[in-house]
């Protein structure tokens, strides 16, 4: 992560006063506002004030999006231009993205309340990070040809799918966008990108970066709305060929019916967890792991789909180590989030907020204990702060064992061994990490073989690079996000025959 000096804390503060906000769709090139006129509020978890009105894109402005897509990319002005020019200007894009990291981060602390040191250190530099990685790969990329008779040639050319719709959460705004449109642009698409309606201004201000870097008009939209007006009707367009969406497994379900109901698009889904951090007696180190199970859950204020959520601790050392946990989570108190020295800020809306206040009570109902914190925080405020909240005595049948709280929540429940370990973190509808702790080089290689997750770290909560796939098992999703494999959802196989004479 990327060091930002504490001295900024005052500058950053200066220029939230100074800003303009960028608040239009951006269509075919051009800022415009929604066709019907609606705006909705963008308001700042910080202080629950309003920060500006943005367009509230609907069903016509979508049209409007997917035919701009549509001309742009079967005129070939993206698709049919040499990947190494596609390189150098994605790499432009990327250099101009890192050129406007303090503006960006800035605007994705204002809008969805993670701290500044997170915004500016890891989530936008990562963003530059995802677009330089898929620039540099699409020039280095071959097709395959068949091992067939030597009197004919089959070829296995990967084509770009054509009209790419990325639908977004707010947890980690611009950087589940770039993991969409880094492959997708690169792989020669148009992509229209719909922000979720709590923090859309960081990708409405990257559509003009876009454009500066010289992706033409139409490859690059963003359709500012609400989910069940822009986002369905992005769905059910019969000219979308592809969703590459992230969030709920709830709303994935529905892309799936979208789909289904209109073009049979293609669709991919990053969904919920409920993600298992089992330790066992053996771990290495006590401490070390206490921090991290604190870190894994804490993080962003628990609104990680990765979160590790249910902590798993071994009988034997239960008692000591949710101790330290709970000694480790003080240093998650909410804060000020243009204070870089904050490490965790508000939860994104009032309604998040009702809804983890919820879960907390449905816990102690339940019977579990609350072992740290509990309550809400800052409210002299007016945003939305929640104190760092451990419960023991969990069952994994509970509630709060079982459902995607989405705040920072950990539900700690006792195993006996490693049978029972790998039983508990199994039965979850969600499969999209999981993480374990021991000593035990066999141990750790069986119980990670057994998990079913589409990623397991040993001895960590968080072993995450753009280098890796990511993506769920079960109802965590289909298809797999980052690393090269991601090109394989942004293309389609096409197979050429040639008989030869
Ligand atoms: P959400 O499902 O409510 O919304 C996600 C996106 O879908 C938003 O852009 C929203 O406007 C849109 N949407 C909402 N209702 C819609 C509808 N009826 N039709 C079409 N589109 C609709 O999720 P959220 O609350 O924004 O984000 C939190 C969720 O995202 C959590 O479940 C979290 O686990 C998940 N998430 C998953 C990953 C992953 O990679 N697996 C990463 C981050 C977040």
């Amino acid at each position: 992560m990327e060091a930002i000096p504490v001295s900024a804390a005052e500058d950053y503060r200066k220029q939230v006063s100074q800003i303009s906000y960028r608040n239009q769709a951006f269509i075919d090139g051009s800022f415009v506002g929604a066709a019907s006129g609606a705006t909705f509020d963008c308001i700042s978890p910080i202080d629950g004030k309003v920060l500006t009105r943005v367009a509230a894109c609907d069903k016509e402005d979508v049209d409007r999006a997917v035919a701009a897509a549509r001309r742009a990319f079967d005129a070939g002005v993206w698709s049919d231009i040499a990947p190494r020019k596609r390189k150098k200007i994605l790499l432009k894009f990327a250099t101009l993205i890192d050129d406007h990291k303090d503006e960006l981060a800035l605007l994705e602390t204002l809008d969805m309340g993670k701290p500044i040191a997170e915004s500016r250190g890891s989530d936008i530099p990562g963003v530059v990070n995802t677009v330089a990685f898929y620039a540099e790969a699409i020039d280095k990329m071959y097709d395959e040809m068949a091992p067939r008779r030597p009197d004919s040639i089959s070829l296995i050319t990967r084509e770009p799918l054509g009209v790419v719709a990325a639908v977004v959460p707010w947890n980690f705004p611009l950087s589940m966008a770039g993991w969409k449109f880094g492959p997708a642009l690169a792989a020669g698409n148009a992509v229209i990108v719909k922000p979720a309606e709590q923090s859309p201004l960081t990708a409405i201000r990257v559509a003009e970066l876009a454009a500066e870097a010289g992706i033409p008009d139409g490859i690059f939209q963003v359709l500012p709305g609400f989910g069940e007006t822009a986002g369905q009707a992005l769905g059910r367009h019969m000219d979308v060929d592809m969703v590459a969406f992230t969030g709920s497994t709830e709303i994935g379900k529905l892309f799936l019916s979208y789909a289904g109901e209109s073009n049979m698009k293609h669709v991919s889904l990053e969904c919920g967890g409920k993600s298992p951090n089992i330790v066992f007696a053996d771990v290495a180190d006590l401490d070390f792991a206490a921090k991290a199970a604190a870190e894994g859950v804490f993080y962003n204020s628990g609104q990680v789909c990765t979160a590790a959520t249910r902590l798993l601790v071994q009988e034997d050392v239960q008692d000591q180590f949710i101790q330290k946990v709970a000694e480790y989570a003080r240093d998650w108190m909410p804060g000020d989030p243009l204070d870089p020295k904050t490490a965790m800020g508000p939860v994104v809306d009032s309604a998040q907020l009702d809804r983890v206040m919820n879960y907390i009570q449905v816990g102690s109902g339940e019977g579990a204990k609350i072992a740290a914190g509990g309550k809400r925080a800052r409210e002299e405020t007016g945003g939305y702060y929640i104190e760092p909240t451990i419960f023991s005595s969990v069952d994994n049948g509970m509630r709060i064992a079982q459902e995607e709280i989405f705040g920072p929540v950990l539900s700690t429940i006792p195993f006996r061994d490693e049978e029972e370990a790998v039983k508990i973190a199994n039965e979850t509808i969600y499969g999209l990490q999981a993480s374990l702790w021991t000593r035990d080089i066999n141990k750790a290689h069986k119980v990670a073989r057994a998990l079913k997750a589409g990623t397991v770290n040993i001895n960590a909560t968080d072993g995450g690079d753009i280098t890796v796939p990511f993506g769920g098992y079960k109802q965590s999703g289909i298809g797999r996000d980052k690393s090269l494999h991601a090109f394989e959802k942004y293309t389609q196989l096409k197979h050429t025959f040639i008989q030869l004479y």
